[in-house]
């Protein structure tokens, strides 16, 4: 699909919310409960390409109901945060990958895709508005959501020749606070873990070769959640993807999946499954991965096939040493148990790799251990921005981002 450049981030136009809301207290935040006072929306059609961009007020979305996100999922979306470091200067944490992520799932069902610069651009002055949603206190941060849809009414089952791109916030803290009793409100995993049930790849399969499993399209969610509640109502905390004949393991819930395998020298690997079309390629991922290869000299990093024969071998050996899942929302989560054909795996007792991980990227992510990884809003947004006030809230740019 030809795609027209923009958005131009010079051309935003901003209207502040002239009633923000008082905002709620940290320790009440939960995982997607509170939204934010806008939301950046830039629209796009197939005859003008991408249209001035906005931060309005949040409010509902006004669509026609034959607006193709609502019959064939023309949509995919993105999750990534921003964090307030000590100094209290906002920071994204390798936003371009997000971005850039973002285009590729749009091209996968043929959504419009766009300039990433631009984009980062308009996102940091998003966040720069929203800052004051993130509390000063570390572990806290703001969920960004920036989304895709088609919007083209009728019925015709092809291409949008219209589509929405917009931006919501929300603050958290730590994702598994309100979620699961085994674990500690600190949002650090008590050394038992999450339970997983891998799932019958006969009956559910979340992604196969030349699907669009390594997307974030939100047609790809909808259709887990059947087995995501078998597995809760058996007691289990997320399901265990599973692939092909040979039961590979691809992700677990909505997380990456690592293993740490002892080998016979007594040196540790740690396994993931290879990018290769059904995983997510998660920006926690990569991280685990590039400070594996970095500060783990001797250990074996591998981006490989691993089956659930073979863990279960390794397991009753001995030889699994830990089992974590790996996400922007939790960054790491272990996993304790593994049930799998009425059998449980029990995935070693450490939990110090997952725990070391989380301490390395949060570091990063906080601007403690300063890092290219972490990018200051400010550089992004390129102030001093000349406003300029148009009535009474209407403020519009005309300095360039
Ligand atoms: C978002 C997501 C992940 C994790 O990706 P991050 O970039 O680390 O947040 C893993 N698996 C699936 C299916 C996902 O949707």
């Amino acid at each position: 699909m030809p795609t027209l450049l923009g958005p131009d981030a010079s051309k935003l136009r901003i209207t502040l919310n002239p009633h923000p809301v008082a905002l709620p207290n940290p320790t009440d935040l939960q995982f997607g409960k509170h939204v934010t006072d806008h939301t950046l929306q830039i629209p796009w059609s197939a005859t003008h390409g991408w249209h001035t961009p906005r931060i309005t007020p949040y409010q509902p979305l006004t669509l026609d109901p034959t607006a193709s996100v609502f019959h064939y999922g023309f949509e995919c979306f993105e999750g990534m945060k921003a964090y307030k470091d000590a100094s209290g200067a906002l920071r994204l944490f390798r936003p371009e990958i997000n971005i850039a992520r973002l285009n590729t799932s749009a091209a996968r069902v043929s959504l419009p895709t766009f300039d990433e610069e631009q984009m980062l651009a308009l996102l940091a002055k998003f966040v720069e508005i929203e800052g004051r949603w993130i509390p000063n206190i570390r572990g806290y941060s703001l969920y960004l959501r920036p989304v895709i849809i088609g919007t083209n009414p009728g019925l015709s089952v092809s291409p949008p020749t219209s589509a929405l791109l917009y931006v919501v916030a929300s603050p958290v803290g730590s994702y598994f606070q309100s979620q699961s009793q085994t674990l500690s409100p600190s949002g650090t995993s008590a050394p038992a873990g999450i339970v997983l049930q891998a799932t019958p790849s006969a009956r559910y399969v979340r992604a196969w070769p030349g699907g669009s499993g390594a997307h974030k399209v939100g047609a790809n969610y909808a259709p887990c959640m059947v087995a995501e509640q078998e597995a809760k109502s058996q007691g289990a905390h997320q399901a265990l993807w599973l692939f092909g004949d040979e039961e590979e393991i691809t992700e677990a819930g909505t997380m990456n999946l690592f293993l740490v395998l002892k080998l016979e020298d007594g040196e540790r690997e740690l396994v993931t499954p290879p990018l290769d079309g059904m995983i997510l390629p998660g920006v926690t991922r990569d991280c685990v991965l590039g400070l594996a290869r970095e500060r783990l000299p001797g250990w074996v990093v591998s981006e490989r096939r691993i089956t659930m024969g073979e863990l279960e071998g390794a397991a009753e050996r001995g030889m699994v040493e830990e089992v974590f899942g790996t996400g922007t929302a939790a960054v790491v989560t272990s996993v304790g148990r593994i049930r799998w054909k009425g059998r449980v795996i029990r995935c070693g007792n450490e939990t110090s790799l997952a725990m070391q991980m989380r301490k390395w990227i949060e570091a990063r992510q906080y601007g403690e251990d300063e890092h290219e990884w972490s990018v200051l809003v400010e550089t992004l947004v390129q102030a001093p921005l000349g406003d300029k006030h148009q009535g009474e809230a209407e403020v519009e740019l005309e300095a360039r981002l």
